[in-house]
């Protein structure tokens, strides 16, 4: 068997794209691990024909069922664990440790969606009369297209697929161009799924916008940028097709003074929320807002943890940092580094390449650095923790607020006053207490403002592949004494 699984899947078939060779590399040892032959034109239309042709089928499939095929998804993940893991740390950079955590919280998302999407047909409502049902349905939307970006490729993957084949809709999803191989190693845990239910096709952007273009695709679900998110909404909204956007984010953390005594833990939680998967998550903490009277302490903290954390393969158990995914993603960082030291910010540890091969940036702590600089106002996605000095709380939430990014936001505080104040002040679609970046099946998860539209994961997250319909229906046929003729 070849080291790497590069065939798509279409319409139940692994096949070998009929187009352009796509070369994927290892960002850790810069070479290249394999080429995989993207779809043709013909391809990218016969996956979302079948899917349009499985759509009816799968809609049909009780719940129960189609909620014990996912179920049986989720087992056939956690027995791939070390496999899946393996690939996706050669493809991503991100240490072996994370990628597995990551096979266990997509299989996590396929249980819980085979779950609640037994759960959720609908509602009877009060009719208008005695002699009448009302029923509100919620149906599926037919075939959903899955976009997704290269930092967490099966779980946001899964975010989108699980809770789309629970209510019962067919798919055609696309991962990354820089990230391709772990998900096409998917297409077996697909089996007992009629053909056509889920189809797995690589490529780029132009892979990508053929199906956010395509008639038949009833609804696009996207992870990515804010960018390339405006273009998916702009081609949704021509032909009027359902949209889910998950965006960039650029969360601030916030640490105010009553946790002086834990001043370490905050700042390794800080540390943890900045540089996990070598800041590649759209919730990386990229902002830090610090109460001035622990400010020299919190700094101090973070620098010596920082310091302390070993850079390197991250296939090595012993890594906490890996590579970042392209040269391209490090070049971004360290340009907007270097804007702000241009005007007047210090670098206190870390910085640009550190090892002699691989995509590497040394988590760095950054002070000094002005509020209009890039750094501080856009998506930084690398491992770099910016802190500045707040006077108040007030001025805390005003900076908080201060940009287009709407994802999340950590806060260390014990004060009840506080925690309630800033959960209802902070525009932020998810606020963390004391506890950075923990995701919660159930908890919906997703952006304002720029950095999204729509949720995923709890309730809100099926109910995002459904569509509502209301059913009237009277028992009684007879006339009705407000119709024609008014005049009596
Ligand atoms: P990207 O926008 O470059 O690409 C995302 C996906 O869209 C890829 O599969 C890409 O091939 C595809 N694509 C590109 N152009 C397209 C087009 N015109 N039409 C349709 N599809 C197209 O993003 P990326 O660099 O892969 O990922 C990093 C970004 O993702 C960051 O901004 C990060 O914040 C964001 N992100 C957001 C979340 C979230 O849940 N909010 C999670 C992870 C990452």
């Amino acid at each position: 068997m070849p080291e790497f699984e590069t065939r798509l899947l279409i319409g139940g078939e692994q096949v070998e794209g009929g187009g352009q060779g796509l070369t994927v590399e290892n960002p850790y040892t810069e070479e290249t691990l394999t080429t995989v032959a993207l779809p043709s034109p013909a391809q990218v239309d016969a996956a979302i024909t079948a899917a349009r042709e499985a759509a009816r089928g799968w809609a049909a499939t009780p719940a129960v069922e189609r909620g014990e095929m996912l179920h049986e998804v989720a087992r056939l993940l956690r027995d791939h664990t070390d496999a899946l893991a393996r690939v996706m740390t050669l493809e991503g950079g991100k240490p072996l440790v994370e990628n597995s955590d990551e096979v266990g919280w997509t299989a996590a998302a396929f249980d819980y969606y085979a779950e609640i999407g037994r759960n959720s047909a609908g509602r009877v409502i009060p009719p208008i009369e005695s002699t009448q049902l009302s029923l509100v349905l919620k149906e599926p939307i037919g075939v959903v297209g899955c976009i997704v970006p290269w930092n967490y490729p099966l779980l946001l993957l899964a975010w989108k697929l699980a809770p789309a084949l629970a209510a019962g809709n067919t798919t055609v999803c696309k991962p990354s161009e820089l990230t391709p191989l772990s998900t096409l190693m998917l297409a077996p845990f697909f089996g007992h799924l009629a053909a056509g239910v889920v189809n797995l096709i690589a490529g780029a952007g132009d892979v990508g916008e053929a199906i956010v273009r395509d008639e038949r695709v009833d609804c696009l679900a996207f992870t990515g940028s804010v960018e390339t998110g405006k273009k998916v909404a702009m081609a949704c909204a021509e032909r009027v097709a359902r949209v889910n956007l998950e965006m960039g984010g650029k969360d601030p953390f916030i640490v105010c003074a009553d946790v002086a005594d834990a001043i370490d833990v905050a700042a390794k939680g800080g540390a943890w929320a900045a540089f996990l998967n070598a800041g590649q998550v759209c919730t990386s903490a990229e902002r830090f807002y610090v109460m001035d009277q622990v400010y020299d302490d919190y700094v101090r903290e973070f620098v010596h943890y920082t310091q302390s954390l070993v850079v390197g393969d991250p296939l090595d158990p012993g890594t906490d940092v890996g590579p970042m995914v392209s040269a391209r993603q490090r070049d971004k960082v360290a340009a907007q580094i270097d804007a702000a030291v241009a005007s007047g910010a210090e670098v206190v540890t870390g910085g640009n390449g550190s090892q002699d091969r691989g995509h590497f940036f040394t988590p760095a702590v950054v002070t000094g650095a002005a509020a209009e600089t890039d750094l501080l106002r856009e998506e930084t996605f690398g491992p770099v923790a910016p802190i500045v000095p707040v006077r108040s709380l007030d001025e805390a939430i005003e900076l908080a607020n201060a940009t287009r990014y709407g994802l999340g936001c950590n806060v260390y505080t014990r004060d009840l006053k506080t925690v309630v104040r800033l959960m209802r002040e902070i525009k932020a679609g998810t606020v963390w207490f004391n506890d950075p970046l923990t995701d919660n099946d159930a908890g919906p998860f997703g952006g304002m403002k720029q950095s999204g539209l729509g949720r995923e994961l709890g309730e809100e997250g099926l109910e995002a592949f459904q569509e509502t319909k209301h059913v009237h229906i009277e028992t009684e046929v007879a006339a009705k004494e407000w119709w024609y003729p008014y005049g009596g």
